[in-house]
């Protein structure tokens, strides 16, 4: 009987799918025969020494730019990698698989300076359909696409009827733009969110918006906000709309092997100024110069330079002593940084299961506490292979995801034949995720400082930027910062 019912619900998932072509359909990216640009380093009239703390995206886009420049450039990684958050999984894969252990995705548009590496350096992007018919599961019950937008189920939720009209044509992750909308445009300087009539917003909580402007005790569930800043939430979607960016874009892309190809890509530009298993241990911020020591197989060494670029995340950069001490209100703005961490999960099994279940795509949300959702991944590599990837909390082995996800998924011939993690929160470099929302009160004494050089200490990376995508973020901060040294 529990089988019959599993099945009905299938079928229903797949017609449902079927009958969406405009939801959550990745639009595709034309493959042309890709170019590397050629690569010259500039002469500068003014060269300096420059030395960047961390090889993440942040710092390797901020060396390579600085080079480009004809700078003179060191980056100090702690860890015996280049790449930071972005992480392609290989080891322990079958037939060539990969799965991207950190960052998923970027979109278009949005990324624009990340698209520019990509054509720059001859990457190959792929649409990732990983939000394609997403199914949801609410309360306990699985929802198609089709049935998050008919209006009998939305009214059945507890939408109102404006809300429900939105719905009805709208994604879900575009909700909140029916309640601040008419709020957005006047932000014109999107690094200034001050200034422009709404100050006072950065003490009262978003939720408090969305009452206002009527939002339903159901909608209010969904759109958060009972602690973030109206302010920052506001100046957020400004950003994104100014980008001319979805809250939750449906169509969204990968590079081709894994966007570890990128880092790879800088890495491999830069050559020998990387240095691995160089890890920071203090620094001296003095006034024509800056000294960076670090330690290298217990030996402790210190580099002179005109310049520091800091890429290491605030809560492993305040391991860092500095003399002298970084002022209190800067402290106090990289002390506000807050992550979320959390894992990935990589499961390869030996065939697209879910077809013989009846449906056509793994991309799920779950309400389980072990797994919170899963997607596809690496489906163009030519093998009968397939890679699963998973999104869940730190601290619980891949073996308790994958008995999660067994438990959740609603068909039941999984060919799951290992499970991997990647648990962000163990990480001794990089124990961080995603930058969360500024709370309440404190957006007025965290930025513009946050970005700001303290002497010759320069912050990039995924922190440093107004929007917290991260390698968007990277990327942008990692341009404002060689151009600040450049033209210093
Ligand atoms: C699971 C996950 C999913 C994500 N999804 C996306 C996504 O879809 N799209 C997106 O754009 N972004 C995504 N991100 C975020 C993105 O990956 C990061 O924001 C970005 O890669 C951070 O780059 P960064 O250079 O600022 O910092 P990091 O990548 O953290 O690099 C900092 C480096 O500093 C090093 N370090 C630390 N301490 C020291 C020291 N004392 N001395 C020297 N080096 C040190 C670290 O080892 C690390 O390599 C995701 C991240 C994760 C983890």
């Amino acid at each position: 009987m529990k089988d019959n019912k599993r099945r009905g619900f299938i079928k229903n998932t797949l017609l449902a799918g079927a009958s969406m072509p405009l939801l959550g359909m990745s639009q595709s990216i034309e493959q042309k025969e890709k170019k590397v640009t050629p690569f010259k380093i500039n002469t500068s009239a003014n060269p300096k020494k420059i030395v960047v703390g961390g090889a993440g995206m942040g710092g390797l886009c901020t060396a390579y730019e600085l080079m480009r420049l004809g700078h003179d450039v060191t980056v100090l990684e702690a860890s015996g990698r280049h790449g930071g958050h972005v992480f392609t999984v290989h080891d322990g894969l079958s037939d060539g698989l990969y799965g991207d252990g950190g960052q998923e995705h970027i979109t278009k548009p949005g990324y624009e300076l990340y698209w520019k590496y990509i054509d720059e350096f001859g990457l190959t992007v792929l649409p990732y359909e990983r939000r394609k018919n997403l199914l949801r599961s609410i309360g306990g019950k699985f929802y198609t696409q089709e049935m998050l937008h008919d209006p009998s189920v939305l009214k059945g939720m507890g939408f109102n009827q404006r809300e429900i009209d939105h719905l009805t044509v709208h994604p879900w992750g575009e909700l909140k733009w029916l309640y601040i909308d008419s709020y957005l445009d006047k932000f014109e300087d999107e690094y200034q969110p001050f200034g422009i009539g709404y100050d006072d917003f950065d003490e009262v909580p978003m939720v408090e918006i969305y009452k206002k402007e009527g939002a339903s005790p159901r909608a209010l569930e969904l759109l958060g906000g009972k602690n973030s800043s109206a302010l920052f939430e506001l100046w957020y979607s400004a950003i994104l709309k100014k980008r001319g960016v979805a809250n939750f874009p449906l169509d969204v892309y990968h590079l081709k092997g894994g966007n570890q190809m990128l880092p790879d890509a800088f890495a491999k530009r830069l050559g020998p100024r990387v240095w691995l298993n160089h890890r920071i241990t203090s620094i001296e911020n003095g006034k024509n110069k800056v000294n960076v020591t670090y330690v290298r197989n217990n030996e402790t060494n210190t580099i002179e330079a005109d310049y520091y670029v800091n890429c290491i995340p605030p809560p492993a950069f305040k391991k860092i002593p500095v003399s002298p001490a970084i002022s209190a209100e800067k402290q106090y703005a990289l002390d506000s940084v807050a992550y979320d961490s959390y894992q990935r999960f990589v499961f390869q099994a030996s065939s697209e299961f879910w077809l013989e279940d009846g449906l056509d795509h793994i991309n799920m949300n779950f309400e389980h506490p072990d797994l919170w959702s899963v997607w596809q991944s690496a489906d163009e590599v030519d093998t009968h292979r397939v890679i699963v990837l998973g999104t869940g909390p730190g601290g619980i082995s891949p073996q308790r995801a994958l008995a999660a996800f067994r438990e959740v998924y609603p068909g039941k011939k999984d060919t799951i034949e290992q499970a991997l993690g990647r648990d962000w929160t163990k990480q001794k470099y990089a124990p961080t995720c995603e930058r969360l929302a500024f709370p309440m009160g404190e957006l007025k004494k965290i930025w513009p400082l946050l970005i700001e050089p303290e002497g010759r200490i320069h912050f990039a990376g995924a922190y440093a930027d107004n929007l917290n995508w991260g390698t968007e973020a990277a990327t942008r901060s990692a341009n404002r910062v060689a151009k600040e040294i450049d033209e210093a």
